[in-house]
Parts: C-alpha cells; structure tokens; sequence
C-alpha cells in the first residue's frame, strides 16, 4: 500500500488514485484535472480551507497547522 507523497492519505483503492493510475504516487485529491500533481500553494490552500470548514479553526491558526503537516510530507520536503 502507498501512502500520498503530497498529503499523507493512504491509497488502498484503486479509486483513491488519479484516473485509477496506480503508478502514480499521489492521490486524486491532491491531482489537478490534468492529472499533475498540485503545487505546495494549492494543498495548502486546500488544506487550510478543510481546517476552517470542518474544525471551526480560524485562519491563521489553520495555515499554521497545515503548513506543519505538509512540510512532513516527501513531496515537499525538499522545500525546507
Ligand atoms: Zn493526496
């Protein structure tokens, strides 16, 4: 089993991966409509917008927290 490089999911379906492509290794929420993987701007901005949606977060307090578990991730490890 992977697990997305890009936001930790693990993909256990053949349905969790972009266009059921499972060479790729990221997860269909975080593929754009292209299939590209997004950029490190847009799961944060995803990521945020989840925080205060679904835990009341406030803002600040929501990017802060996404950014903490993004820069964990391989795929953006490279950016610290
Ligand atoms: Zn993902």
């Amino acid at each position: 089993m992977k697990m997305c490089i890009a936001c930790g999911m693990p993909m256990t379906k053949i349905a969790d991966y972009p266009s059921y492509d499972i060479s790729r290794n990221y997860c269909k929420y975080c593929a754009k409509s292209d299939g590209t993987m997004k950029t490190f701007n847009e799961k944060l901005a995803d990521l945020t917008l989840r925080y205060t949606q679904y835990h009341s977060m406030n803002y600040a307090v929501a990017k802060q927290t996404a950014t903490v578990i993004l820069k964990k991730l391989p795929a953006w490890k490279h950016k610290w």
